[in-house]
Protein backbone atom coordinates (compact mmCIF):
# COMPACT_ATOMS: atom_id res chain seq x y z
CA UNK A 1 0.00 0.00 0.00
CA UNK A 2 1.07 3.84 -0.98
CA UNK A 3 1.84 5.82 2.03
CA UNK A 4 0.36 9.60 1.18
CA UNK A 5 1.65 12.92 2.94
CA UNK A 6 -1.09 14.53 4.57
CA UNK A 7 -2.93 16.79 2.14
CA UNK A 8 -4.02 20.39 2.77
CA UNK A 9 -6.91 21.55 1.18
CA UNK A 10 -8.00 25.47 1.32
CA UNK A 11 -11.93 25.29 0.85
CA UNK A 12 -14.86 27.07 2.24
CA UNK A 13 -18.13 26.91 2.04
CA UNK A 14 -18.63 30.53 1.23
CA UNK A 15 -16.98 29.07 -2.71
CA UNK A 16 -20.49 28.33 -3.14
CA UNK A 17 -21.76 31.48 -2.92
CA UNK A 18 -20.49 32.90 -6.07
CA UNK A 19 -24.17 32.01 -8.18
CA UNK A 20 -23.66 31.63 -11.84
CA UNK A 21 -27.07 31.57 -12.88
CA UNK A 22 -27.66 28.08 -12.31
CA UNK A 23 -28.97 26.69 -15.70
CA UNK A 24 -26.35 24.72 -17.46
CA UNK A 25 -23.59 27.47 -16.74
CA UNK A 26 -20.61 25.03 -16.83
CA UNK A 27 -18.53 27.08 -13.64
CA UNK A 28 -21.11 25.82 -11.25
CA UNK A 29 -20.75 24.80 -7.18
CA UNK A 30 -21.24 21.54 -8.27
CA UNK A 31 -17.83 21.19 -9.37
CA UNK A 32 -16.53 21.67 -5.87
CA UNK A 33 -19.33 18.99 -4.53
CA UNK A 34 -18.02 16.48 -6.70
CA UNK A 35 -13.94 16.88 -5.63
CA UNK A 36 -15.06 16.74 -2.07
CA UNK A 37 -17.14 13.89 -2.58
CA UNK A 38 -14.10 11.68 -4.00
CA UNK A 39 -11.67 12.96 -1.57
CA UNK A 40 -13.75 12.28 1.74
CA UNK A 41 -14.69 8.77 0.25
CA UNK A 42 -11.75 7.60 -1.15
CA UNK A 43 -7.79 6.47 -0.32
CA UNK A 44 -6.98 9.97 0.86
CA UNK A 45 -9.76 10.73 3.00
CA UNK A 46 -7.40 10.32 6.16
CA UNK A 47 -5.20 12.23 5.06
CA UNK A 48 -7.18 15.21 4.27
CA UNK A 49 -7.20 17.94 6.37
CA UNK A 50 -9.75 21.03 5.14
CA UNK A 51 -8.57 24.40 6.08
CA UNK A 52 -10.98 27.54 6.51
CA UNK A 53 -9.14 30.17 4.48
CA UNK A 54 -9.47 34.16 5.17
CA UNK A 55 -10.07 36.95 2.58
CA UNK A 56 -7.05 38.75 0.83
CA UNK A 57 -7.25 42.12 1.56
CA UNK A 58 -7.03 44.45 -1.13
CA UNK A 59 -3.31 45.19 -1.20
CA UNK A 60 -2.35 41.79 -2.20
CA UNK A 61 -4.81 42.09 -5.14
CA UNK A 62 -3.44 45.22 -6.06
CA UNK A 63 -0.32 42.95 -6.72
CA UNK A 64 -1.50 42.39 -9.90
CA UNK A 65 -4.69 44.03 -10.90
CA UNK A 66 -4.87 47.80 -11.22
CA UNK A 67 -7.15 49.78 -8.77
CA UNK A 68 -9.77 50.86 -11.30
CA UNK A 69 -10.49 47.32 -12.17
CA UNK A 70 -11.16 46.31 -8.62
CA UNK A 71 -13.45 49.07 -7.92
CA UNK A 72 -15.13 48.45 -11.13
CA UNK A 73 -15.34 44.23 -10.93
CA UNK A 74 -16.74 45.14 -6.62
CA UNK A 75 -19.29 47.89 -8.18
CA UNK A 76 -20.53 45.24 -10.89
CA UNK A 77 -21.57 43.09 -8.29
CA UNK A 78 -22.49 45.54 -5.69
CA UNK A 79 -25.22 47.51 -8.28
CA UNK A 80 -26.68 43.58 -8.59
CA UNK A 81 -24.97 43.00 -12.25
CA UNK A 82 -25.69 39.80 -14.05
CA UNK A 83 -22.48 39.52 -15.68
CA UNK A 84 -19.05 41.86 -15.87
CA UNK A 85 -16.94 42.62 -18.93
CA UNK A 86 -18.42 39.86 -20.72
CA UNK A 87 -21.92 37.42 -21.01
CA UNK A 88 -19.66 34.19 -19.97
CA UNK A 89 -18.56 35.69 -16.71
CA UNK A 90 -21.97 35.53 -14.54
CA UNK A 91 -21.59 37.15 -11.09
CA UNK A 92 -24.06 37.95 -8.45
CA UNK A 93 -23.96 39.82 -5.01
CA UNK A 94 -21.71 38.06 -3.05
CA UNK A 95 -19.00 37.58 -6.46
CA UNK A 96 -16.66 40.18 -5.74
CA UNK A 97 -16.34 38.77 -1.98
CA UNK A 98 -16.04 35.16 -2.86
CA UNK A 99 -13.45 36.06 -4.98
CA UNK A 100 -11.92 37.89 -1.80
CA UNK A 101 -11.42 34.49 -0.20
CA UNK A 102 -10.43 32.89 -3.43
CA UNK A 103 -7.56 34.74 -3.08
CA UNK A 104 -6.63 34.65 0.28
CA UNK A 105 -6.94 30.67 0.60
CA UNK A 106 -4.32 30.45 -2.41
CA UNK A 107 -2.14 33.09 -0.04
CA UNK A 108 -2.70 30.98 2.67
CA UNK A 109 -1.60 27.54 0.74
CA UNK A 110 2.14 29.20 0.18
CA UNK A 111 1.80 29.89 4.00
CA UNK A 112 0.93 26.26 4.37
CA UNK A 113 3.86 25.23 1.53
CA UNK A 114 6.88 27.48 3.75
CA UNK A 115 5.49 25.94 7.42
CA UNK A 116 4.75 22.69 6.66
CA UNK A 117 7.23 20.30 6.15
CA UNK A 118 6.47 18.49 2.42
CA UNK A 119 3.27 18.17 2.98
CA UNK A 120 0.32 18.87 0.12
CA UNK A 121 -1.61 21.70 -0.17
CA UNK A 122 -4.26 22.44 -3.02
CA UNK A 123 -6.33 25.55 -2.68
CA UNK A 124 -9.82 24.43 -4.30
CA UNK A 125 -11.66 27.79 -5.18
CA UNK A 126 -14.20 29.10 -7.15
CA UNK A 127 -14.05 31.76 -9.06
CA UNK A 128 -10.74 30.28 -11.05
CA UNK A 129 -8.38 32.88 -12.04
CA UNK A 130 -6.05 32.04 -14.88
CA UNK A 131 -7.82 33.83 -17.50
CA UNK A 132 -8.30 36.76 -15.86
CA UNK A 133 -5.46 39.40 -17.68
CA UNK A 134 -4.44 42.72 -14.86
CA UNK A 135 -7.12 44.68 -16.13
CA UNK A 136 -9.77 42.11 -17.57
CA UNK A 137 -12.32 39.60 -16.38
CA UNK A 138 -12.49 36.19 -19.12
CA UNK A 139 -12.87 32.76 -19.23
CA UNK A 140 -15.40 32.71 -15.77
CA UNK A 141 -12.63 34.43 -13.88
CA UNK A 142 -11.77 37.55 -12.51
CA UNK A 143 -9.18 37.54 -10.11
CA UNK A 144 -5.86 35.95 -11.55
CA UNK A 145 -5.28 33.12 -8.26
CA UNK A 146 -2.41 31.74 -9.53
CA UNK A 147 -0.12 35.04 -10.08
CA UNK A 148 -1.82 36.71 -7.05
CA UNK A 149 -0.01 34.06 -5.11
CA UNK A 150 3.21 34.11 -7.19
CA UNK A 151 3.32 37.65 -6.15
CA UNK A 152 2.71 36.90 -2.51
CA UNK A 153 5.33 33.92 -2.51
CA UNK A 154 8.00 36.16 -3.83
CA UNK A 155 7.03 39.74 -1.47
CA UNK A 156 6.56 37.64 1.65
CA UNK A 157 9.19 34.76 1.57
CA UNK A 158 11.60 36.65 -0.67
CA UNK A 159 11.21 33.12 -2.66
CA UNK A 160 12.36 35.23 -6.21
CA UNK A 161 12.17 32.76 -8.99
CA UNK A 162 8.32 30.96 -9.91
CA UNK A 163 8.08 28.52 -12.07
CA UNK A 164 4.18 28.01 -12.40
CA UNK A 165 3.03 25.05 -14.29
CA UNK A 166 -0.91 25.30 -16.25
CA UNK A 167 -2.20 21.81 -17.27
CA UNK A 168 -5.56 23.47 -17.46
CA UNK A 169 -7.14 22.10 -21.15
CA UNK A 170 -7.11 26.55 -22.44
CA UNK A 171 -4.17 28.52 -22.26
CA UNK A 172 -3.82 30.78 -19.20
CA UNK A 173 -3.52 34.13 -20.98
CA UNK A 174 -4.04 35.82 -17.53
CA UNK A 175 -1.04 34.49 -16.12
CA UNK A 176 1.20 34.89 -19.36
CA UNK A 177 -0.21 38.61 -19.51
CA UNK A 178 0.76 39.59 -16.05
CA UNK A 179 4.63 38.02 -16.29
CA UNK A 180 5.48 38.55 -19.83
CA UNK A 181 8.21 40.89 -19.62
CA UNK A 182 8.84 39.41 -15.41
CA UNK A 183 12.20 37.19 -15.93
CA UNK A 184 12.01 35.90 -12.38
CA UNK A 185 8.72 34.06 -12.99
CA UNK A 186 8.60 31.18 -15.96
CA UNK A 187 4.97 30.44 -17.17
CA UNK A 188 4.70 26.80 -18.93
CA UNK A 189 1.56 25.41 -20.10
CA UNK A 190 -0.39 22.53 -22.04
CA UNK A 191 -2.64 22.95 -23.83
CA UNK A 192 -5.45 22.65 -27.05
CA UNK A 193 -3.95 24.34 -29.68
CA UNK A 194 -4.99 28.36 -29.92
CA UNK A 195 -6.72 27.54 -33.52
CA UNK A 196 -9.12 25.33 -32.15
CA UNK A 197 -9.44 26.69 -28.14
CA UNK A 198 -10.67 29.41 -25.86
CA UNK A 199 -9.04 32.14 -25.38
CA UNK A 200 -7.23 31.90 -28.63
CA UNK A 201 -3.79 32.68 -26.96
CA UNK A 202 -1.01 30.02 -26.16
CA UNK A 203 1.33 29.93 -29.93
CA UNK A 204 4.52 28.18 -28.97
CA UNK A 205 6.11 31.29 -30.71
CA UNK A 206 4.87 33.07 -27.31
CA UNK A 207 7.92 33.23 -25.91
CA UNK A 208 7.83 36.38 -23.54
CA UNK A 209 8.55 39.87 -24.06
CA UNK A 210 11.56 42.56 -23.67
CA UNK A 211 13.35 41.12 -20.27
CA UNK A 212 10.81 38.15 -20.20
CA UNK A 213 11.82 36.63 -23.58
CA UNK A 214 12.42 32.82 -23.08
CA UNK A 215 10.61 32.76 -19.51
CA UNK A 216 7.39 31.57 -20.96
CA UNK A 217 6.83 27.75 -22.88
CA UNK A 218 3.51 27.22 -24.38
CA UNK A 219 2.62 23.51 -25.65
CA UNK A 220 -0.09 23.00 -27.59
CA UNK A 221 -1.74 20.10 -28.59
CA UNK A 222 -4.16 18.90 -31.17
CA UNK A 223 -7.26 18.25 -30.68
CA UNK A 224 -7.75 14.40 -30.03
CA UNK A 225 -4.69 14.70 -27.95
CA UNK A 226 -3.97 11.89 -25.37
CA UNK A 227 -2.36 10.91 -22.32
CA UNK A 228 1.09 9.92 -24.62
CA UNK A 229 1.39 13.75 -25.48
CA UNK A 230 1.30 15.35 -21.97
CA UNK A 231 3.47 12.96 -20.67
CA UNK A 232 6.61 13.33 -23.53
CA UNK A 233 5.63 17.27 -23.17
CA UNK A 234 6.32 16.71 -19.43
CA UNK A 235 10.08 14.83 -19.79
CA UNK A 236 10.60 16.64 -23.11
CA UNK A 237 9.74 20.17 -22.51
CA UNK A 238 8.76 20.88 -19.62
CA UNK A 239 11.21 18.93 -17.26
CA UNK A 240 14.36 20.66 -19.10
CA UNK A 241 13.07 24.45 -18.80
CA UNK A 242 12.31 23.77 -15.26
CA UNK A 243 15.67 22.29 -14.39
CA UNK A 244 17.38 25.10 -16.41
CA UNK A 245 15.32 27.88 -14.90
CA UNK A 246 16.48 26.63 -10.86
CA UNK A 247 13.02 27.42 -9.49
CA UNK A 248 12.42 28.52 -5.66
CA UNK A 249 8.73 27.23 -5.47
CA UNK A 250 6.16 25.63 -7.89
CA UNK A 251 2.73 26.69 -8.41
CA UNK A 252 0.34 24.74 -10.20
CA UNK A 253 -2.57 25.74 -12.40
CA UNK A 254 -4.41 22.33 -11.91
CA UNK A 255 -7.21 22.60 -14.55
CA UNK A 256 -8.68 18.96 -15.33
CA UNK A 257 -11.15 20.11 -18.18
CA UNK A 258 -8.91 18.26 -20.54
CA UNK A 259 -10.68 14.83 -19.96
CA UNK A 260 -12.32 13.07 -22.33
CA UNK A 261 -15.44 13.21 -20.75
CA UNK A 262 -15.35 17.11 -20.66
CA UNK A 263 -16.77 18.85 -23.16
CA UNK A 264 -15.11 22.29 -22.66
CA UNK A 265 -11.94 21.23 -24.37
CA UNK A 266 -11.64 18.88 -27.53
CA UNK A 267 -8.72 16.87 -25.63
CA UNK A 268 -9.16 13.09 -24.74
CA UNK A 269 -6.88 12.73 -21.68
CA UNK A 270 -7.68 9.76 -19.19
CA UNK A 271 -8.42 10.38 -15.31
CA UNK A 272 -5.34 8.38 -14.54
CA UNK A 273 -3.07 11.08 -16.68
CA UNK A 274 -3.89 13.24 -13.59
CA UNK A 275 -2.27 10.53 -11.38
CA UNK A 276 1.02 10.63 -13.80
CA UNK A 277 1.46 14.19 -13.48
CA UNK A 278 1.17 14.80 -9.97
CA UNK A 279 3.57 12.05 -9.73
CA UNK A 280 5.78 14.25 -12.17
CA UNK A 281 5.34 17.40 -9.97
CA UNK A 282 6.46 15.87 -6.71
CA UNK A 283 9.36 14.97 -8.05
CA UNK A 284 10.02 17.85 -9.60
CA UNK A 285 9.17 20.13 -6.19
CA UNK A 286 11.67 17.73 -4.03
CA UNK A 287 14.52 17.45 -6.73
CA UNK A 288 14.64 21.28 -7.63
CA UNK A 289 12.81 23.24 -5.06
CA UNK A 290 12.42 21.51 -1.52
CA UNK A 291 9.18 20.80 -1.53
CA UNK A 292 7.84 23.92 -2.51
CA UNK A 293 4.60 23.66 -4.00
CA UNK A 294 1.37 24.60 -4.18
CA UNK A 295 -1.66 24.05 -6.51
CA UNK A 296 -4.68 25.91 -7.37
CA UNK A 297 -7.84 24.75 -9.19
CA UNK A 298 -8.94 26.12 -12.32
CA UNK A 299 -11.15 24.64 -14.91
CA UNK A 300 -12.95 20.66 -15.22
CA UNK A 301 -16.44 21.15 -15.74
CA UNK A 302 -17.66 17.38 -16.02
CA UNK A 303 -18.93 17.00 -11.76
CA UNK A 304 -19.21 13.07 -12.82
CA UNK A 305 -14.77 12.88 -13.32
CA UNK A 306 -13.94 15.87 -11.99
CA UNK A 307 -13.46 14.49 -8.48
CA UNK A 308 -11.86 11.90 -9.42
CA UNK A 309 -9.40 13.34 -11.21
CA UNK A 310 -8.75 15.37 -8.76
CA UNK A 311 -8.34 12.63 -6.39
CA UNK A 312 -5.97 11.12 -8.93
CA UNK A 313 -3.85 14.41 -9.37
CA UNK A 314 -3.57 14.51 -5.23
CA UNK A 315 -2.82 10.75 -4.80
CA UNK A 316 0.41 11.51 -6.95
CA UNK A 317 1.50 14.74 -5.59
CA UNK A 318 0.90 12.71 -1.72
CA UNK A 319 2.54 9.58 -2.54
CA UNK A 320 6.07 9.18 -0.25
CA UNK A 321 9.07 9.25 -3.06
ZN1 LIG B 1 -10.03 25.45 -18.87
Amino acid sequence: MAQFKPVNVLFSDRFMDHDTGGGDHPESPKRLTSILRSLQSGPLKDQIRIIEPAQADKDLILSVHPKDYLMRFEEACLSGRETFGHSDNRICYETFEVALLAAGACKQAVDLAEESNGEVTISLVRPPGHHAEKGMPLGFCFLNNVSLAAKYWQKRYNRQKIFILDFDAHHGNGIQEIFDEDPSVFYASIHEHPTFSFPGTGYEDETGTGSGEGFTLNVALPPGATDSLVLKALKERIEPALEKFEPDCLVVAAGFDGHEADDMSGLAYSTGLFGHIGSFLAVWAQRYCQDRIISILEGGYNPDFLGPSVEMYLGGLAVEI
